[in-house]
């Protein structure tokens, strides 16, 4: 049987219950092998970093610590400088091998913007597409993507064939919850329990993470 993993990228600054059940609930709907979590460097508009990148790796791995189908994969850390999303899905790649089949979960929101990603056009010569459909996503996709999806289109993600090549789409409802509410919850003295993961939740205190706004 050929290995169905999915790959799920983002800041994780910090990691949250949303981000876990969004893709705990892939993993389960597709019966995914693995879907592995890919923290990936801080978008340069936030500001100076007042939590590392090693400590945003460290509280993802306490998150999935004990669930079986999450991993986490460090790859976007181990090279210099901050990868494009094409750049990390060769260097998987070379570490899975042609035939494995990989799933990139992307939400519509950002779907929208492919055509704004370096190489995007080669992207699914590497990857499936997964596209997270929320119920208050409001963007409009470019004609040259309409296109793309006229072409590419899988319609039930439990068909998609190969290791490669098509989009396919999966309702969710994402849980109201974003790292920028924890931060600023954080900032102003307030807890943040039962929104991250209690071990989340305790390396935060432990090493007074967020307590200064940005
Ligand atoms: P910030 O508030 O700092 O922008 P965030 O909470 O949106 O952060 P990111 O790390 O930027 O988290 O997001 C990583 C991925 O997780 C993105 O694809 C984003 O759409 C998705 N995501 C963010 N929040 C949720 C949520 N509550 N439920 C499901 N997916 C989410």
């Amino acid at each position: 049987m050929v290995r169905r993993i999915g790959l799920f990228g983002g800041t994780f600054d910090p990691i949250h219950i949303g981000h876990l059940r969004s893709a705990l609930e892939v993993a389960e709907l597709l019966g995914l092998d693995e879907l592995r979590l890919i923290p990936g460097a801080r978008p340069p508009h936030r500001g100076e970093p007042q939590v590392s990148a090693r400590q945003r790796l460290a509280m993802v791995e306490l998150a999935v610590k004990d669930v079986e189908c999450l991993k986490v994969d460090d790859i976007e850390f181990r090279r210099e400088r901050p990868s494009y999303t094409i750049e990390t899905l060769e260097a998987l790649r070379d570490e899975l091998g042609p035939d494995v089949q990989l799933l990139l979960m992307l939400g519509w929101d950002a779907f929208c913007g492919l055509p704004g990603w370096h190489r995007w056009k080669e992207l699914l010569e590497l990857c499936h597409i997964l596209v997270l459909q929320r119920p208050d996503a409001d963007s409009e996709p470019p004609q040259v993507l309409c296109d793309l999806i006229a072409a590419r289109t899988q319609a039930d993600p439990h068909d998609l064939a190969g290791p490669a090549g098509q989009i396919t789409y999966i309702w969710q409802t994402p849980l109201a919850v974003s790292a920028t509410q924890i931060r600023g919850l954080i900032a102003a003295g307030k807890s943040v329990r039962f929104l991250v993961p209690d071990a989340v939740l305790a390396y935060i205190e432990r090493y007074g993470l967020y307590r200064a706004t940005t």
